[in-house]
């Protein structure tokens, strides 16, 4: 998760009674912690959770009877399912095998985390959607600010506005839903109010990838920012994209199974029709501003785009996902794209691979995956690059972009 939602989501946990925190952001000690306890082998944003988890270890008020991590785990061949175990191994070396590791997983319907359940998951589909927004309205409005810090700084308040009412205890649902909008319908007003120059639009640059490295800024070396330093604006593409992504596989492997009429089939759709019903609710908010940023109706969109390339039956996860938005990303008149992808990670290597194919087949649009593991790499050389290549694309595109509305009143 990226901080600011992590941030929100610590709230939703206070909402339902658990006194959470985010995890350290992630520094240089993050690192040394981490390579005490890992061999090289793995990903490197397993050594990024690890090494933030540990600097909650060092602190002098940490007391191990009262702390647990959260941790959540899942099944195949990624690493991540490895995240948890090797968290518990690493305490247990340091002599704290007794502090909790909270791994709530869908096979158990998440019970770990109470009675409350029901709520409580509504609660971080409506959190993960506002953080994800207000991420939004940051990398759109930064590049324009004439204030430098300012689009952080207004960032900022509406997050800690955002996590202020999903924190409050004991709202019933539907107060607690109204609550989010009006903290949103605040944060609209703060960032149109932020001093920007709309005169020129920048080179829309689509960021897909690995969705821990992607989103984590520490993790990404604040790729952002360096696109941003070199004349860009960056669409990164957001959390709600997996989630829809994953029930979307649930359905797959009903059909696949022969269970496509069935009680969990009906289950899943419910669950997909409340989601989209809140996350209309929360996005329509947000409709003027995010004119020409709209994201895909709907995943199956994405896993289309994606089929020539990476069939969804065939490949799994997030490569299937990084293709298709990269191609739809293009759609909508994008002028680049970057991957971002922790090195080694099956993900980006595959679409490392297929992206030349995909570049060709859509007016030569620039893509080029970045790769982190913690060592020091020299952005501004290849970002700078990039960025030319970008500009050359920008020049000879066919698909044009539809821009939002304020920079038509700049015009
Ligand atoms: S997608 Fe890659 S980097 Fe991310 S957890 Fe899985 S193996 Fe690691």
């Amino acid at each position: 998760m990226g901080d600011g939602s992590a941030r929100a989501f610590s709230a939703a946990f206070y909402a339902i009674g658990i006194d959470a925190n985010p995890s350290p952001p992630g520094d240089e000690r993050t690192k040394e912690l981490a390579a005490r306890y890992t061999s090289g082998d793995e990903c490197y944003p397993e050594r990024v959770t690890l090494g933030n988890f540990l600097k909650v270890v060092e602190r002098e008020d940490f007391d191990p009877s009262r702390v647990a991590f959260f941790m959540p785990t899942a099944t195949g061949p990624c690493r991540f399912g490895q995240y948890a175990p090797f968290l518990k191994r690493a305490l247990k070396k340091m002599g704290y095998e007794e502090v909790l590791v909270l791994s709530p997983t869908s096979a158990t319907s998440y019970r770990e985390l109470g009675e409350n359940i029901s709520f409580f998951r509504k609660l971080t589909w409506w959190t993960l959607i506002s953080s994800d927004l207000l991420r939004r309205m940051l990398h759109k409005r930064r590049p324009y600010e004439k204030v430098p810090g300012s689009t952080d700084h207004v960032y900022d308040e509406c997050l800690e506005d955002l996590c202020g009412v999903i924190a409050e205890r004991d709202v019933p649902e539907k107060a607690k839903l109204l609550n989010i909008v009006q903290s949103l319908q605040r944060s609209v007003r703060r960032f149109e109010e932020i001093d920007t120059d709309f005169s020129k639009p920048r080179l829309l640059i689509g960021v897909v990838g690995e969705i821990f490295c992607r989103l984590n800024t520490f993790s990404n070396e604040h790729l952002i920012r360096k696109i941003e330093e070199y004349g860009g604006e960056a669409w990164l593409s957001d959390i709600s994209e997996w989630v829809w992504y994953t029930l979307a596989e649930v359905k797959k492997n009903l059909r696949l199974r022969g269970k496509g009429f069935s009680v969990n089939m009906l289950k899943a759709m419910l669950a997909g029709y409340v989601q989209r019903r809140d996350e209309h609710k929360l996005l329509e908010l947000f409709e003027r501003e995010l004119k020409g940023y709209e994201e895909p109706h709907d995943i199956t969109k994405i896993l289309d785009l994606s089929e020539s390339y990476l069939p969804c039956k065939g490949a799994l996860g997030e490569m299937v996902l990084s293709v298709g938005k990269a191609i739809y990303l293009q759609g909508k008149g994008a002028d680049g794209i970057v991957d971002i992808s922790p090195f080694t990670c099956m993900n980006g290597i595959v679409c490392e691979g297929v992206y030349p194919k995909v570049s060709k087949d859509h007016g030569g649009i620039p893509i080029r995956t970045f790769y982190f593991d913690g060592t020091a790499v020299d952005l501004d050389n290849d970002v700078g690059i990039f960025m030319e290549l970008a500009a050359n694309y920008h020049r000879k595109k066919q698909v044009p972009r539809t821009l939002p509305y304020y920079f038509k009143i700049a015009a």
